[in-house]
């Protein structure tokens, strides 16, 4: 089979060893920047230049499309899907993914657990807003941040007034949304391929962090997830139609809770946390359907 990585870097560890991992099986691969490729549209016959040749016999695509380029990357993936080539991530999902707000809407429609979160253009009243989260402390999510970026707790009201006040000024979008203390610093990242859990892992902020992001100096472990865990994991995925997904949750007194729905999820915590071959798991993925 001839697959295409999508990517603007060779060099990244998650698409390295998927390159790795599609040699190992005998295929052709190539790691393509999306940014350096020029779609031709006309009747019937949609193609692709890259780096001004002729991109030919494409069987499938692997979007590793990060969130800067994500206009154009998209682009791309759906010229492809019009050109008939299988890609483990759709152009519509990745669209929806890189929008939290609409993102935690499906995931609420799916009936999945969600930490209670508010959204509101008119914040004049900011008591109002939360006292719709049950008050402080609150968490306060810009609404463009990753990497735990842009994540705040504020432990009183005062403070989440404050902050709320701050970021409107500076005309930043944000969410507000109770704050989960049982889950005490700690998230779960789910590895979902193709409708199952491949592989899961706890991450734990450091010390006296809430945040367990492994850019904020988390560490993580391997965990065997429970029934619900799994089943919510595998639910979030296929709610946001994503073939390759890294679900992350809360684990809260009332089960858990879905943060987010990763569609470029990396593999280099997962794969040394859980001693597993992903990489693996989604070229078989590719394989079973193309
Ligand atoms: P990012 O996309 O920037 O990583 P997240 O929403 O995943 O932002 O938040 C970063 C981290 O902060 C999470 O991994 C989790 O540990 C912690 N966190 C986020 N939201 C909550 C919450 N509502 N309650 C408790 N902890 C939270
Ligand atoms: N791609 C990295 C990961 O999935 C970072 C994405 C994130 O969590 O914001 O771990």
């Amino acid at each position: 089979m001839n697959i295409r990585i999508l990517s603007r870097n060779p060099r990244l560890y998650s698409t390295s060893r998927l390159v790795e991992a599609a040699k190992k099986r005998n295929h052709e691969v190539e790691v393509i920047d999306p940014t350096k490729c020029d779609l031709i549209i006309e009747k019937k016959k949609p193609t692709i230049y890259y780096k001004s040749h002729f991109l030919e016999n494409t069987d499938a695509v692997i979007p590793r499309i990060g969130a800067s380029v994500t206009f154009y990357g998209t682009a791309v993936v759906r010229q492809f899907e019009m050109m008939g080539v299988f890609t483990t991530t759709e152009s519509q999902a990745l669209v929806r993914s890189r929008d939290k707000l609409r993102s935690l809407q499906i995931l609420s429609r799916a009936r999945l657990g969600l930490p209670k979160t508010v959204f509101t253009n008119y914040s004049k009243d900011v008591s109002e807003i939360l006292d719709h989260v049950g008050g402080a402390p609150v968490i306060i999510k810009l609404l463009e941040g990753t990497q735990g970026l842009g994540v705040v707790l504020a432990d009183t009201q005062n403070a989440a007034e404050s902050v709320i006040e701050a970021f409107n000024g500076l005309q930043a979008r944000v969410i507000v949304q109770e704050f989960i203390k049982e889950a005490g610093g700690a998230d779960i990242r789910a590895f979902v391929v193709d409708g199952q859990v491949v592989g899961a892992m706890k991450r734990q902020g450091k010390e006296g962090e809430f945040r367990s992001n492994l850019h904020r100096g988390g560490s993580a472990s391997v965990i065997q997830l429970s029934d619900e865990e799994e089943n919510a994991a595998i639910k979030a995925a296929k709610a946001m139609a994503l073939g390759v997904a890294g679900v992350d949750m809360l684990q809260s007194s009332r089960g858990p809770l879905i943060l987010e729905v990763n569609s470029s999820p990396g593999l280099e915590g997962i794969e040394a946390a859980t001693g597993k071959d992903i990489a693996k798991t989604i070229i078989r993925y590719i394989e079973r359907n193309v």
